[in-house]
């Protein structure tokens, strides 16, 4: 197992503690995911992993052994949450680099409570998790997973998760309806979250009485228009059903859209980045075999123009309705380079017709409120954690600054650009 156990060279002090010095950063302007409002002249004071001061710089009692960061001409936020990953360690790099502070891993392994665990105490350096179940299928599966055909297999499995500590079930697909909704009461019996697919034997409007949050677009639009993908009107009535159920959803747009046009220039331009250092060999050779020679089709069905119009008319309707939007990757799924990538769904977000604002809360404030983290994240507030973005301009002008932190705090570790780049080295993989 690969740690970032290298914290100390990088900030000068033991990893296993939370910096013992309070940190400043110092007449800065505070970008408010709430109002999309830019305060300047403001100053904000860390001390060990929480956020303990914020406000006009005049009014804050900066700490006599601080570290100060000028924030002259900078701008803080909220450190980014991808609602949706499937990672591996070294992506710790990849991830805090890119202003990643949080992440929700959903097929998760002992391996990542583990992480969750060592990253969440400070003594390793990588984004906030949460952790899901491996898959829970009604079948086997090439993935990691748990297969459940009974009530009876899901109660009992439900039970060994909840101990062994996941923060949810992830549902998938070909559950029958009785070992469906036995997963459901055991999760709720235990005050367990749950998350994921629609399983057909229940469908979209089984898993919203259910209580379910639903992960991709692509599964809300399969379910309600199978199989006329060319009249959207019906993802209105959905759209509706969604908000009052009161669940949030993670479209994993991104990555429909390369998926959708594999001849793109974009796609072109992608297989020849210089970020594919960050993708392992196997998972390169399996985007290779989908994108050959970045243009023909692969074995991944996209499902047409219809289809991916149909998830972006679907994002609308929801958005105007105010169901909570979750900006989430499915990395390593085709061309989601894990970190990179969620700069790619919010551009994703934002083409569907989502404003900055908006695309903006659904990687901070809207994931911060919906997932049961320890300590509060996405908004820059007094008693949140200390996972912060710094960069240069106004995001809800130009979005494209997320792309390029000036630096970041990472449960109040301050990693300047020059530690962030150092990260990224890590993480290459060749
Ligand atoms: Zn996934």
């Amino acid at each position: 197992m690969i740690y970032f156990s290298f914290a100390a060279v990088l900030i000068g002090m033991p990893v296993e503690n939370f910096a013992a010095e309070p940190l400043v950063i110092d007449n800065v302007a505070v970008y408010d995911v709430s109002s999309s409002a830019l305060r300047s002249n403001q100053s904000i004071v860390i001390v060990g992993h929480l956020i303990t001061q914020v406000g006009p710089t005049a009014s804050i009692t900066i700490p006599g052994n601080a570290t100060v960061i000028s924030g002259i001409g900078l701008t803080v936020m909220p450190g980014l949450t991808d609602a949706h990953v499937h990672m591996n360690e070294i992506d710790s790099g990849t991830f805090l680099a890119n202003g990643v502070t949080s992440v929700r891993e959903l097929n998760g392994s002992v391996q990542h409570l583990i992480l969750r665990d060592d990253i969440a105490s400070g003594n390793v350096l990588g984004p906030r998790l949460l952790v899901s179940s491996p898959l829970i299928s009604g079948r086997s599966i090439q993935f990691r997973h748990s297969v459940v055909e009974t009530p009876a297999q899901a109660e009992q499995l439900v039970d060994e998760l909840f101990s062994a500590g996941y923060d949810y079930l992830k549902i998938y697909d070909d559950l029958s309806e009785d070992a469906y909704l036995q997963l459901v009461t055991s999760a709720k019996n235990l005050n367990m979250e749950f998350v994921g697919h629609i399983p057909k034997s229940v469908g979209l409007k089984g898993v919203l009485s259910a209580g379910q949050s639903i992960e991709h677009n692509e599964k809300i639009v399969a379910d309600v228009l199978h199989p006329d993908y060319s009249d959207f009107e019906p993802l209105r009535s959905a759209a509706e059903l969604i908000f009052n159920a009161g669940v949030a959803v993670t479209p994993t747009l991104a990555v429909h859209e390369f998926l959708n046009d594999r001849q793109s220039g974009e796609v072109r331009v992608r297989l020849l980045s210089d970020e594919l250092a960050y993708v392992d060999e196997e998972t390169l050779g399996w985007w290779n075999a989908i994108f050959p020679d970045h243009g023909g089709v692969g074995g991944h069905s996209s499902g047409g123009q219809d289809f991916l119009n149909a998830q972006r008319f679907l994002l609308g309707e929801m958005a105007i309705r105010g169901v909570p939007i979750m900006a989430g990757t499915d990395t390593p799924n085709p061309l989601m380079i894990a970190g990179f990538s969620l700069h790619d769904e919010l551009d994703a977000l934002v083409r569907a017709g989502l404003s900055n604002e908006d695309a903006i809360r659904a990687a901070t404030i809207v994931p911060g409120a919906q997932m049961p983290w320890s300590v509060g994240i996405g908004e820059v507030k007094v008693g949140y954690a200390a996972d912060l973005l710094l960069i240069r301009g106004d995001p809800s002008d130009d979005i494209s600054a997320l792309r390029h932190p000036v630096g970041v705090i990472s449960n109040g570790k301050w990693l300047d650009r020059e530690q962030l780049d150092r990260l990224l080295t890590a993480a290459r993989r060749r």
